[in-house]
């Protein structure tokens, strides 16, 4: 069984900041790569995912509703910026933008014991 997730009851990041990568981490360039169709140019030779340069931004891949249950729909092939976001204290230490983006949507930053108390009701919003 895999260990508790506790960004599969958030997704604040994927709807906060532009989601960019290096246009040869998508399928034009390799067969696993990144959706082309789901992302658009931004300049010279990087691509962003589409939504998430909205004043509003949301990730077109990213499905459910964010604080309560999401989950991103090409996960296997998100780009090296997706997979590079470390929640806060995943690995011991914070994640200032990880923090900063669930203030956005209301929610509390992620403390140590998210990751060793599955029951523990992180998803609770900040005061
Ligand atoms: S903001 Fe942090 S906890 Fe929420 S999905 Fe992103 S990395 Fe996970
Ligand atoms: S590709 Fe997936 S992980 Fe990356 S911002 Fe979009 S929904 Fe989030």
């Amino acid at each position: 069984m895999d260990a508790y997730n506790p960004c599969l009851t958030c997704g604040a990041c994927c709807a906060c900041f532009r989601v960019s990568f290096y246009w040869a981490e998508s399928d034009l360039a390799i067969p696993d790569g990144v959706p082309h169709h789901l992302a658009e140019h931004l300049q010279s030779h990087y691509l962003a995912m589409k939504g998430t340069g909205s004043r509003t931004p949301r990730c077109i891949a990213l499905l459910g509703t964010i604080g309560e249950g999401v989950h991103c729909a090409i996960y296997l092939k998100r780009a090296s910026v997706c997979r590079n976001f470390a929640p806060s204290w995943e690995n011991g230490t914070v994640n200032e933008w990880c923090d900063k983006a669930r203030l956005i949507w209301g929610l509390q930053p992620l403390d140590p014991t998210c990751w060793t108390n599955p029951g523990k009701k992180e998803i609770r919003r900040a005061a």
